[in-house]
């Protein structure tokens, strides 16, 4: 184990235009990989897999910055699988050789999907294993042996605990969404589960964002990598057009709905904070005759997945959600996402938003922000080193105003009661950089501050059920 220093990483940071006409075959993947890409219809490496793949092929650890939707599941898994083949035993009875541990577990079933696609050609044996379903098919299904184990790290442990998997022949460890899963207070079984594994392996991490916790546990966990980056640290995706509607609390579905109407939105995927918040939207929604269904951490998985492909086939047009739908789903075409409630976390706006302007496509991101909302905005804009663009529904002015935020994230004091709205013209009321007119002085900065444990430190309160 080497320490932990930035310095000692080695850095390559590229823009997305970098990568242009450079193939699979040249980054050294094997043929049975690459009919799999020409059968999906892959014809180009994405940037992160093109600087992942090589490095990962020759055994080297590596810390990535990499947003979903950048291809980075491939960035993983091609090069793993090959390493699979080309190198190693015959897996053993309840040993695995690849341990992919993820946040949540629509993640998990997510990856496990790609390791098959991936791997069609390849006669590799993965699995995902999450908490919430029964124990028992599991430890069945490990007592021949994984090459690929996907796991949430909780039920990962309850397994390791009887016995059920073993680590001796484990040769790669891949965190993907690390920093997802400090957030989720696993911080503790992280390390339990780094205590059992083999010093002698290969660590691959994958974050969108880098937080110190996350550096910390880079420097313990991984052996002189390589760190590549493919976004702009902690920015926003550019393919997304954002913006937000001020509004009053108790009238957010109501305008909701009307904006959902008026604009005749196809479909969106739509943020709440709360699970009651999410049933109750749901409910409100069907009401009103629009197909919608809701995930959330109360329902059983099998609803949940049942949920997310009634939503991808289109059968449902409005998805509802807390932030456990927030990472890693792979939803093809997403046009729209909602945050009808901002995130407590902020990093949990760039995850949000990652939904929609995936794969080349552009998406857009509307926020509906109440006045208590505005150090949580402050927070997002701070992050994304943006302002967020305003724009006024003329009939959902609120009573309650939302305090004007300025660049570098300072939010002018005194929340005042709006006036009447002067619909001047008779035209549209957009109120596009009103707040830098405002001459109110401003607020002292506010800290765009997450709650992430220290690494080994204590889980973060009340994170793991979202
Ligand atoms: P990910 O960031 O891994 O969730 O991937 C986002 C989406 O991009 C998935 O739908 C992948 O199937 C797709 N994808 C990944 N790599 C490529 C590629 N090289 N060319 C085209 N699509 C890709």
């Amino acid at each position: 184990m080497v320490g932990t220093g930035q310095g000692k990483l080695r850095a390559i940071v590229t823009s997305s235009s970098v990568v242009t006409s450079m193939s699979f075959a040249s980054l050294g993947l094997i043929d049975p990989l690459l009919r799999t890409l020409d059968g999906l219809g892959y014809a180009t490496p994405t940037p992160v897999q093109a600087q992942a793949i090589p490095p990962i092929l020759k055994g080297q650890d590596l810390m990535a910055a990499a947003q979903t939707g950048t291809g980075k599941t491939a960035g993983f898994a091609l090069p793993l699988l090959q390493r699979l083949m080309m190198e190693g035993p015959v897996v053993a009875s309840n040993s695995v050789r690849a341990l992919v541990l993820v946040p949540t577990r629509e993640l998990a079933e997510q990856v496990q999907q790609s390791f098959l696609t991936y791997g069609q050609n390849l006669p590799l044996r993965s699995y995902a294993v999450y908490g919430g379903v029964s124990i028992n098919p599991q430890m069945m299904k490990l007592r021949k042996g994984l090459d690929v184990l996907v796991a949430t790290p909780g039920r990962l442990l309850d397994l390791y605990r009887q016995n059920a998997v073993k680590f001796n022949q484990l040769q790669v460890l891949v965190l993907d969404e690390a920093d997802r899963m400090l957030d989720l207070g696993f911080a503790r079984e992280l390390q339990d589960v780094f205590a059992a594994l083999p010093k002698k392996r290969q660590t691959l991490l994958f974050s969108a964002t880098f937080s110190e916790a996350i550096r910390a546990m880079a420097g313990e966990m991984l052996h002189d990598p390589l760190s590549i980056s493919v976004s702009p640290r902690n920015a926003a995706a550019k393919s997304v057009k954002q913006w937000l509607i001020p509004v009053d609390k108790k009238r957010k579905s109501e305008l909701f709905l009307h904006l959902y109407q008026s604009k005749r939105w196809s479909q969106a995927l739509v943020f709440v904070k709360t699970r009651k918040g999410v049933d109750e939207l749901e409910g409100e929604l069907q009401r009103h005759g629009i197909s919608a269904d809701a995930i959330h951490g109360d329902k059983p998985q099998a609803t949940r997945l049942r949920a997310l492909q009634r939503f991808k086939d289109g059968e449902v047009k409005v998805l509802v959600a807390t932030d456990v739908a927030a990472r890693g789903l792979d939803i093809d075409d997403m046009p729209l996402v909602v945050n009808f409630d901002l995130p407590i976390v902020a990093e949990d706006y760039v995850h949000r938003i990652g939904r929609t302007g995936r794969a080349g496509a552009t998406g857009q991101a509307v926020s509906l922000v109440c006045a208590d909302e505005v150090q949580l905005l402050s927070a997002i804009e701070t992050l994304t080193q943006q302002v967020l663009q305003r724009i006024d529904e003329p009939d959902f002015i609120p009573d309650h105003r939302v305090p004007q935020t300025l660049p570098g994230g300072q939010v002018v004091k005194k929340p005042k009661k709006a006036k009447k709205p002067k619909v001047v013209g008779g035209g549209k009321s957009a109120s596009l950089g009103r707040w830098l007119e405002s001459a109110e002085p401003a607020a002292p900065a506010v800290k765009a501050v997450r709650k992430v444990p220290s690494f080994g430190g204590k889980p973060a309160k009340g994170g793991r059920k979202p």
